[in-house]
């Protein structure tokens, strides 16, 4: 099946979809390679520049952190100085909240944990002892602290900075300590905020036990994250960016960066498919760029395949009818211009002369008498119609051996075909060209002689039965013919009557004594 559908294409298009095929595999195979070399160079500025925003970020949150601690530690060492002051309480934690900004609010306890003075004032909570897990944790260490978020005893979600209280003796008093809120608007969630979101990217924050302490999606402050590797590297203190997925399996393309007063965690990140947005747009330029170079070479391609081809084509079609006349004169004209075509057309060319050759030969060999070369009943028969279309007169001159029987009967069969092909030598000898000289029987021989009148003839009869007395035969000797000549128009009208009457001369020469010319008169 496929074989026979091939065999109907040519060879035109053949070169055709080849190169097609192979321009559209290269285009295809350029535009993948260009593809991964752009998008890993998207990929890995993305990274960069994002591990470079995440350091940046954690950086100004450090700054904050330290600058908060030594505010509060200041103000310590004030309250320190004066501690029993009450109406000095309020004033400084109010000086602090508004002073400095940075915290939400401020608030004054004692060694027990009783709210000395809140700033904003609150009075739900004055005078209560507070044991929320941030103030517990800091009573106990005594130190500058950092609270893990929580839920504070005003119900905000915050974390809780704070510095011990100690007396110039060196007693603990009690701390101050400063929240910042994390779902509302505070200071820290300002500084992270402020944020390129047009790109898709987006800013994240992490506490050392995974707890989200910002997010810009404010619901989701407080949520613990899980099973994401990013968040795995900054538990163990490390910078960086790396390609992951986020928590709704979203491919991103994250920086990171630990804040170090902290511990906590910066994560700047991007979705990848918004990185790669852009390649889309670039590849539509190359195929833009290359197309017009790619038509014009499928142009020129084409032509190629069609001068490539066109000499095979000729010689394919001319192949199709090698018998017609016209064939070889075709094939002569086809432009072969190239190694393959022009030896198909020297071969075909001389394909066709011996095909002409051979015929050449079998058409001699149909019109000729193999034992003694002349022409046989065919060409008689050729030559007649010929001289009857021409109306070419001719005078016809039969000849019978005399007595062959007997040589024969003496001599054997062999003998009487040698001195049949004796006869024939002197047949030849004596005519000229343009007559026809043929065996028309076992020994009878007839000879046309166009535009002969009848008394040449008759010479010419003469001459041929003295020339065959004359012979010389093998074994035999001598031997005699009978000739009996007649003419056309002159004798008849038509040619079947002159060659009858050519016979009975010659049967009349045969009844004369043999060995003589008898010519219709
Ligand atoms: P005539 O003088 O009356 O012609 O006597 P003839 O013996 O020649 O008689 P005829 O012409 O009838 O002879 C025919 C003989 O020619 C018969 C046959 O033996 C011989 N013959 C015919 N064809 C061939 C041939 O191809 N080869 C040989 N060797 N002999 C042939
Ligand atoms: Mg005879
Ligand atoms: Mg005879």
């Amino acid at each position: 099946m496929t074989k026979l559908f091939l065999h109907k294409i040519d060879l035109r298009r053949l070169i055709l979809v080849l190169t097609i095929v192979s321009a559209l595999v290269s285009l295809a195979n350029t535009m993948q390679a260009s593809y991964l070399v752009q998008s890993r160079q998207l990929i890995d500025s993305a990274l960069e520049s994002n591990a470079a925003y995440a350091a940046k970020l954690a950086n100004s949150t450090n700054d904050f952190i330290e600058q908060a601690q030594q505010q509060l530690a200041y103000s310590a060492a004030l309250l320190g100085k004066n501690f029993g002051d009450e109406a000095a309480y309020a004033a400084e934690v109010d000086r602090l909240r508004l002073q400095t900004d940075s915290f939400n609010s401020v608030m004054l306890l004692d060694s027990r944990g009783e709210v000395l003075a809140t700033s904003p004032e609150n009075q739900s909570i004055m005078g209560m002892t507070l044991q929320t897990p941030g103030v517990r944790a800091a009573m106990e260490e005594k130190k500058p602290a950092i609270s893990t978020p929580y839920i504070s005893a005003a119900g905000n979600f915050i974390v809780f900075i704070s510095s011990p209280v100690w007396s110039p003796t060196g007693k603990y008093l009690g701390l101050i300590g400063g929240s910042i809120y994390l779902r509302q608007p505070s200071i820290l969630n300002r500084l992270l905020a402020s944020h390129y979101h047009k790109d898709g990217s987006y800013v994240y924050v992490v506490s050392h036990d995974h707890q989200l302490i910002y997010h810009p999606q404010s619901d989701r402050v407080g949520d613990y994250v899980q099973g994401n590797t990013v968040i795995d590297k900054i538990a163990k203190g490390l910078n960086g960016s790396e390609e992951t997925v986020n928590s709704r399996q979203v491919p991103v393309l994250a920086g990171y960066a630990v804040v170090q007063s902290t511990g906590w965690g910066v994560v700047a990140q991007r979705p990848k498919a918004q990185t790669l947005a852009p390649i889309e747009s670039l590849m539509q330029r190359v195929i833009f760029k290359t197309l017009p170079i790619t038509l014009i070479s499928l142009l020129v391609i084409w032509w190629c395949a069609r001068q490539i081809s066109r000499p095979l084509r000729l010689l394919a079609n001319s192949a199709q009818s090698m018998d017609d006349t016209t064939t070889e004169d075709r094939i002569q004209t086809v432009n072969s211009w190239y190694f393959e075509a022009q030896e198909l057309k020297r071969i075909m060319l001389l394909g066709i002369g011996l095909l002409k050759n051979n015929i050449r030969r079998l058409h001699a060999d149909v019109h000729t008498d193999p034992l003694t070369g002349l022409g046989n009943r065919r060409s008689l028969d050729a030559a007649l119609t010929e001289f009857q279309t021409a109306n070419l007169p001719f005078a016809a001159v039969s000849v019978d051996i005399d007595f062959f029987k007997k040589i024969n009967d003496t001599y054997g069969h062999d003998v009487g075909d040698q001195v049949l092909q004796s006869l024939a030598n002197c047949l030849k000898e004596v005519c000229r060209a343009g007559d026809v000289p043929c065996r028309v029987g076992g020994e009878e021989f007839l000879i046309l002689l166009p535009g002969t009148d009848k008394h040449a003839a008759a010479q010419m009869a003469e001459r041929l039965r003295r020339q065959v007395e004359a012979a010389d035969m093998p074994m035999v000797g001598n031997i005699t013919v009978s000739l009996g000549v007649a003419h056309w128009p002159d004798d008849a009208k038509s040619i079947a009557a002159v060659l009858k009457l050519a016979d009975d001369m010659l049967y009349q020469a045969k009844r004369g004594g043999r060995n003589r010319v008898a010519v219709f008169e």
